[in-house]
């Protein structure tokens, strides 16, 4: 599956993205079998924090069980992520496209976030072709740096 963004873990399920496709095309266990689910997890879970709201609905879309109350935008400083991705990959078998699985074994399953001047213009510089409108709609209230998911 060609997969052309720099972001993932966004649904169509969600109901606010643009481009999202449905999670249930994503969940194909046996991907997993010789790839290195736990670090990809793992990673997941060290991005920075660009974004984090509360959100209303924070269930899963596929077992409904409860998501942490926060909607938290991740990034390594070039693919976006959306953090409760992992309990899709852990408890569902959601897959990732190659591209993105490639790049965090290219990372050696670790996140380095790059020192860059302006942390502003690197977040926007980021894709943010989920929303609507693009990363005007992104609205950065903090920098990464000042913020921990939990
Ligand atoms: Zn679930």
């Amino acid at each position: 599956m060609t997969w052309p963004f720099k972001w993932f873990g966004f649904w169509q399920e969600d109901e606010k993205y643009v481009n999202a496709p449905s999670v249930r095309e994503f969940c194909q266990s046996e991907w997993w079998l010789d790839k290195n689910r736990p670090g990809v997890m793992d990673y997941l879970d060290q991005g920075a924090t660009v974004w984090a709201v509360g959100s209303q609905k924070n269930v899963c879309h596929l077992c409904h069980a409860p998501l942490p109350p926060t909607l938290a935008i991740c990034t390594d400083g070039e693919w976006v992520w959306n953090h409760h991705l992992i309990h899709y990959i852990k408890e569902h078998g959601v897959i990732l496209p190659q591209s993105f699985y490639s790049h965090i074994t290219l990372n050696q399953f670790k996140v380095t976030i790059p020192l860059v001047n302006d942390e502003y213009q690197a977040l926007q510089s980021l894709d943010w072709s989920m929303f609507k409108n693009g990363s005007a709609r992104l609205g950065i209230r903090q920098k990464a740096s000042d913020e921990h998911y939990p």
